[in-house]
């Protein structure tokens, strides 16, 4: 193999929680692991504000702060974190070849993959200006901090239904907004929402601004797309459940993913369709999506990664 190729004993693409805690597992035992951040350094927690659901801080910490301890953590134990994005991966033998931005070649031996999700989303100004002061995709991770507030989510599918029976349960009331006239949720997701009775629906609707000052998010404008007809619903939370896309575009035609793009692993295990090649967090996860699971799957990656080369 050439000099200019970089080996490596374990290589880890994306930081969120899986990367990161993959990274402290992997480095604790002497795996001397690599990991290229990907395009948003600290993963999907970075754009929300406050998580108060991870065990061990009981005060809560902004989800920017915790990925930075996590860093830290990782970097105490010789992690070589590298801000860059991994831009083309051959499986088909081992070492697996990877190539990144910065230039550089590596052979690993293995490869954790913690690439995450993206949540989709509407794509208005507004929603991206008021991200994380009122606009969220997490119901779960977010809900709490409008408890007896009115707010209003956007989505028909199983997770937009199943955080709006969340949201009830905290808030005043819950505006569920929806782009057609039937929804896409299994029929027992539908029932529950139709016999919430603090969840009006707004049918053949879509959101057309959100509404909010320097204190965050004072309502949301929707429009009737059957009418035309526009009104301002006074919220002061905006949830966005139209989905998430896994990041996997660098994996297809290389690893088994499920028909929804998700990397495919071998049940109770993070092992992927190839040898060596293991993925956690988000991107092999569309049910739990929490930081802490994802932080589960990226130990359990590390360790099977450490076993599979002791081997
Ligand atoms: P999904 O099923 O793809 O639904 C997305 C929803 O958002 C659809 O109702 C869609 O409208 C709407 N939407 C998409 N783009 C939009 C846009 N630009 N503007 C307005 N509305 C938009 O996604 P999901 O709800 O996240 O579910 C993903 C998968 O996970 C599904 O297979 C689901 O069954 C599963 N899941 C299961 C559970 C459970 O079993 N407990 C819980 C959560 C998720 P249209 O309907 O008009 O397309």
């Amino acid at each position: 193999m050439s000099e200019n190729i970089e080996q490596v004993r374990c290589l880890i693409i994306g930081s969120g929680p899986a990367g990161y805690t993959a990274a402290i597992y992997t480095a604790r035992a002497d795996l001397k692991p690599v990991m290229y951040q990907g395009m948003q350094p600290g993963g999907q927690l970075t754009i929300t504000t406050e998580v108060e659901n991870f065990p061990g801080y009981p005060n809560g910490i902004t989800g920017p702060e915790m990925m930075e301890e996590f860093k830290k953590q990782a970097e105490r134990f010789g992690t070589q974190v590298r801000f860059g994005v991994v831009t083309s991966v051959d499986l088909s033998k081992r070492p697996f070849v990877i190539v990144a931005d910065d230039g550089k070649t590596l052979a690993a031996e293995t490869l954790i993959i913690a690439t995450g999700a993206s949540a989709k989303w509407l794509g208005l100004e507004s929603e991206k200006k008021f991200m994380g002061q009122g606009v969220s995709g997490c119901a779960t991770c977010d809900g709490f901090f409008y408890k007896g507030q009115d707010v209003a989510i956007a989505g028909g599918g199983d997770t937009a239904a199943e955080e709006a029976t969340y949201l009830a349960k905290l808030c005043k009331k819950v505006y569920m907004i929806h782009r057609r006239d039937e929804l896409r949720a299994s029929k027992a997701m539908q029932h529950k929402v139709f016999n919430t009775p603090n969840i009006e629906m707004l049918w053949n609707s879509i959101p057309e601004e959100v509404l909010g000052d320097d204190s965050g998010v004072t309502g949301l404008r929707v429009r009737n797309v059957k009418t035309g007809e526009s009104r301002d619903l006074d919220v002061t939370g905006f949830f966005v459940a139209i989905g998430h896309q896994p990041n996997t575009d660098l994996f297809k035609g290389r690893l088994e993913l499920d028909e929804m793009s998700y990397i495919r692993t071998k049940p109770g295990t993070t092992q992927t369709s190839i040898e060596g090649v293991f993925a956690c967090g988000d991107v092999q996860d569309h049910y739990y999506r929490q930081a802490v699971t994802a932080a589960g799957t990226g130990c359990m990656a590390a360790i099977e990664a450490e076993r599979f080369l002791g081997s």
